[in-house]
């Protein structure tokens, strides 16, 4: 119960309790964390629109080409992947975490592509978490990909255009909202369809 004015129709997981429809909708994902499963959010997800690119995109100079995509589908399906994994298990993180911790990651890779090591780290605790998981799996995917091809074959500049393809999709899906998780469902509709469309091993 928010309010306190109106009747409270709902029944919200999120506060464990009732809420009206008005606060239900303004509070979503702002004040309340939602659980993903909730239904209300569930449907207001159905009317959640793209959002439009803003004028200025970080990274605008790094062209992320078709091309590019799917030679690197190995690299971004992986890297995203470890991103939503981090998403769910590192507790209370938001799509404005996976934003900053995007951020952070692309600075270091564009720094590192120029020869430099310089590290850039978020303040903010979950980001950089979320940092080092991505750093990890970026790390692992290259021994991996070392030992079976015999060469050193993953460039900065891949990770560095996979990272930013994560940034504009993330730009493009969150909602704006302060404890957004629109990102972050998107992504885990996006590997359960594909899950759902690879078909089981006989
Ligand atoms: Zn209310």
């Amino acid at each position: 119960m928010l309010c306190a004015k109106r009747k409270a129709k709902r029944t919200c997981p999120g506060v464990r309790g009732g809420i009206c429809s008005i606060c239900c909708g303004e509070q979503r994902e702002e004040t309340v964390a939602c659980p993903l499963d909730c239904e209300y959010l569930i449907e207001s997800r159905k009317r959640e629109k793209p959002q439009p690119m803003p004028a200025t995109i970080p990274n605008a100079d790094i062209q992320v080409t078709e091309k590019f995509l799917r030679e690197q589908a190995e690299l971004l399906n992986f890297t995203a992947q470890s991103l939503l994994a981090a998403a769910f298990e590192i507790p209370g993180v938001v799509d404005s975490d996976i934003r900053e911790a995007l951020t952070a990651l692309t600075r270091t890779y564009r720094t590192r592509e120029s020869g430099l090591i310089y590290d850039t780290r978020p303040d903010n605790l979950l980001a950089g978490a979320l940092q080092e998981r991505v750093e990890l799996t970026v790390r692992e995917f290259r021994e991996r990909k070392q030992q079976t091809s015999g060469m050193f074959s993953v460039r900065d500049a891949d990770v560095l255009g996979v990272l930013v393809f994560l940034q504009r999709l993330e730009l493009q899906f969150a909602n704006g909202r302060r404890r957004g998780r629109a990102f972050i469902d998107y992504l885990r509709g996006y590997f359960e369809s594909l899950a759902e469309a690879t078909p089981a091993a006989p």
